[in-house]
């Protein structure tokens, strides 16, 4: 059965599938373009995304912001969600309950908006798509694997880069992957020279 993006927003900001519907503010559905060719995945919102509605738009949100500025993405071209879409208490990592019940709207959320390459930030987001609950971020990132028809790479969540800032620069070549791939596909037009990695950090 096809769903509208409107009907789907509805089910979303209804939806009290899972125990974090009763203490979030506001549903966080996603940022960016709804027919974007690539897809961004995170964990789920921080308290700044529970008072704005908006996916990484915190700290995290703002160094993933400035690593696809440089690499000249805009806003046509990605596609910003969450596994679930309401804030953990105390951000913690969402339960595999929670992620189980929420993973209905993202797969409704991936059919409706069809991208071509999805991201997952962070092994919350991998797990969820692979089932594989051992892997080692450090060892599998960086890679394309394919998936039900999607191109799926795997990186570090940016919230890990702010703990870890000498890490930077893989999540820095792994975007730059995807970016190439896009460029490959004739998603993104061509960068006409290759951007240096920023290197300031977000404020808090
Ligand atoms: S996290 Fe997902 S499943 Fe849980 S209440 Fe929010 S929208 Fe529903």
């Amino acid at each position: 059965m096809k769903i509208s993006w409107n009907d789907f927003v509805k089910q979303c900001e209804s939806c009290q599938a899972c125990p974090l519907g009763a203490t979030r503010t506001n549903v966080v559905i996603y940022r960016g373009s709804v027919v974007a060719p690539i897809m961004f995945v995170g964990e789920g919102p921080g308290a700044t995304e529970d008072e704005q509605g908006l996916p990484f738009v915190g700290q995290a949100g703002r160094l993933l912001q400035l690593l696809l500025d440089a690499q000249g993405f805009s806003t046509e071209n990605y596609h910003i969600a969450n596994v679930v879409k309401c804030r953990p208490p105390e951000n913690r990592v969402p339960t595999e309950q929670e992620a189980a019940a929420c993973k209905k709207l993202l797969g409704m959320q991936i059919l409706i908006c069809k991208p071509k390459i999805i991201v997952l930030l962070g092994k919350t987001a991998y797990t969820l798509f692979t089932g594989d609950k051992n892997a080692k971020m450090t060892q599998i990132r960086g890679s394309f694997i394919e998936k039900n028809g999607y191109l799926i790479m795997p990186t570090f969540h940016p919230a890990y880069i702010l703990r870890n800032n000498n890490e930077r620069v893989k999540l820095w070549k792994d975007i730059e992957q995807v970016r190439r791939k896009a460029e490959e596909m004739g998603l993104m037009e061509r960068l006409p020279s290759q951007p240096d990695m920023p290197t300031e950090r977000p404020s808090k």
